[in-house]
């Protein structure tokens, strides 16, 4: 695939969520100005003043957080392959669709697998890249509001990401052309984000299962084999 697409692509995704990421470091810097504003009143008590403080201090930690994690999705890192952990990928997709999530009244649930860590090899920010444009499409297929459930789950040698939502689903022939380049409902779509998204992960060795009913919503599942680290001794 050229390289100039999959920028593009990317740069369109960024782009997409820059409104959602902007309406949700307003709020932090409204409360922060609030209480700036409190800490001026006179003869404030020493505790109040401190309590006031520290939330300063939290919202301003929550917004450096949310432009953080926006920063590493415009990250342009060669490929790479590494050990990734699914759960922990799942909670930085959570934390980055929850902005856009909640813009769209859409309830975000996430249900992490218990016990060792789920491992699988690739490329951190290109799986990150493929993992939020299916959630953005999730939360998108859903004008109206709804449930967005993220889930990791371990079985032998297997992970498993699955991305469901309640959101307009897709007929038999639409979910046919699903990942194929060009196919797109959107008025400014590409077409171009699931078949980037589908080749990131089958260059994981990932499987992708797609089930989907119309009125009813969408559920990916995406199976990737387990990398076990080598323990010494
Ligand atoms: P684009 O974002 O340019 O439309 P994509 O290849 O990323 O291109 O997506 C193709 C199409 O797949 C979308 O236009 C949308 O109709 C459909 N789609 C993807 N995910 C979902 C979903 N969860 N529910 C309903 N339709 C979806």
């Amino acid at each position: 695939m050229q390289e100039e697409v999959v920028k593009s692509e990317k740069m369109r995704l960024v782009s997409d969520m820059a409104a959602s990421v902007a309406h949700e470091i307003r709020n932090p810097l409204t409360a922060v100005r609030g209480f700036i504003h409190l800490l001026g009143s006179p003869g404030i008590q020493a505790d109040k003043k401190e309590f006031y403080k520290n939330i300063c201090f939290s919202e301003l930690d929550r917004a450096e957080h949310i432009i953080a994690d926006y920063l590493s999705l415009a990250r342009t890192d060669p490929e790479l392959m590494e050990a990734i952990n699914v759960n922990v990928e799942v909670e930085y997709l959570s934390n980055i669709l929850l902005t856009y999530a909640n813009f769209n009244n859409v309830n975000l649930s996430v249900q992490l697998a218990k016990g060792d860590a789920p491992l699988t090899m690739g490329d951190r920010y290109k799986f990150r890249q493929a993992l939020i444009n299916i959630g953005k499409h999730a939360i998108e297929a859903m004008p109206n509001g709804g449930m967005l459930e993220l889930a990791t789950e371990c079985r032998n040698d297997i992970a498993t990401v699955t991305i469901r939502d309640t959101g307009s689903g897709m007929t038999g022939d639409q979910l046919k052309r699903l990942g194929t380049p060009y196919y797109s409902t959107k008025e400014k779509g590409t077409g171009l984000g699931m078949m980037i998204s589908f080749s990131i992960i089958k260059k994981m060795n990932g499987k992708i299962d797609v089930r989907s009913e119309v009125g009813k919503g969408t559920r990916f599942t995406l199976a990737f084999p387990r990398h076990k680290p080598v323990t010494m001794g």
